[in-house]
């Protein structure tokens, strides 16, 4: 394999360049990503985890300040804490939700014959009550919800998961499982404010040590229907939500590699949790996109980590 040839970091959204393979292909020639046959799921390598590692790393020490509690949960959560989100009023096309064969034996022959008949099979598979995870920070929520008010000082979340949304795409940066870094913050409007304010300025500073060409923009989520685009709307209108946007994707605008989130009292008022004074609790998150930040190094400074400038390098822990 001609590793210089993949490694030459061609000029972002120059997608005319007929010379150069697409993003995704050169991801794929080299090795860091690897297909499954399913647009946006992929292996990836020992390099490519490497830098996951380091963006991890590298997010964990400027939030640690934040004195926030690190919870890890798997992928997936539970039917009802699911449906209390609310996830499915707002994102269904989004939804991801795990079956299994939950018959007997004339069931698994039924089963079996389908296969044989290269027919339809999946309908013989029941829900479990399991539901992969939409975003790494909805299984918080019930958590905290459950050990009463929150401190004076309010909560700050250290969550990592894997994440699954339906959006099937050849471009790399969409992925239907990707990981989710977040810090979620729980507390006064007062508190998710500050806490946000001072988080846009931390990704952009990162952004800016990674030597990426960032801007923060505000931003709404793909909220479904008629009825969402009004949501989205207010969502903008109020600035609940900014990216930090990054070029990536060949001919494509820019990419949001981070989010910063405000719920205002939505999940408090859902999952009922309160605040000291027994009011209802405000929150707002931060998110890290791992799989899009480890792209966006890719794309920036090529497939050769030995090449990268030394204190991107050193940024991530010396990858
Ligand atoms: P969001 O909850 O949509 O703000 O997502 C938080 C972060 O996760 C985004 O800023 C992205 O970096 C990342 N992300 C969202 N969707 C995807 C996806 N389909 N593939 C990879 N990363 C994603
Ligand atoms: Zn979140």
């Amino acid at each position: 394999m001609d590793v210089q040839a993949l490694t030459d970091a061609k000029p972002v959204g120059g997608a005319g360049d007929a010379a150069q393979p697409a993003f995704l292909d050169r991801l794929l020639e080299a090795g860091l990503l690897i297909e499954s046959g399913v647009p946006g799921l992929y292996g990836r390598s020992a390099v490519f985890e490497s830098i996951a590692d380091g963006l991890n790393a590298a997010v964990t020490r400027i939030g640690a300040d934040q004195h926030a509690e690190v919870l890890r949960f798997p992928p997936a959560m539970g039917q009802r804490d699911f449906e209390t989100s609310e996830y499915l009023k707002s994102f269904p096309q989004l939804a991801g939700t795990v079956h299994s064969f939950c018959g007997d034996d004339r069931g698994h022959h039924r089963l079996l014959a389908r296969l044989e008949d290269k027919q339809d099979w999946t309908d013989q598979q029941e829900p479990t009550g399991v539901v992969l995870t939409p975003a790494a920070c909805y299984p918080v929520y019930p958590v905290i919800a459950r050990r009463g008010p929150l401190p004076a000082d309010g909560k700050v979340v250290d969550v990592l998961s894997y994440c699954y949304r339906h959006e099937p795409s050849l471009e790399p940066t969409r992925m239907q499982l990707f990981r989710m870094r977040e810090y979620v913050c729980l507390g006064t409007p007062e508190q998710i404010v500050a806490f946000r304010n001072k988080w846009m300025e931390r990704g952009q500073a990162l952004g800016r040590a990674l030597q990426l060409p960032v801007e923060l923009d505000i931003a709404n989520d793909p909220f479904f229907g008629r009825g969402g685009k009004i949501v989205a709307d207010s969502q903008r209108e109020q600035k609940l939500k900014f990216e930090l946007l990054i070029p990536v994707n060949d001919g494509a605008g820019p990419t949001a590699c981070m989010s910063f989130n405000y719920h205002m009292d939505h999940f408090g008022e859902l999952w009922h949790i309160a605040l000291p004074d027994g009011g209802v609790a405000h929150t707002g998150c931060v998110g890290f996109g791992i799989e899009r930040l480890t792209l966006a190094l890719l794309r920036h400074h090529g497939l050769d980590l030995s090449r990268w400038p030394q204190p991107v390098r050193e940024t991530l822990g010396g990858v």
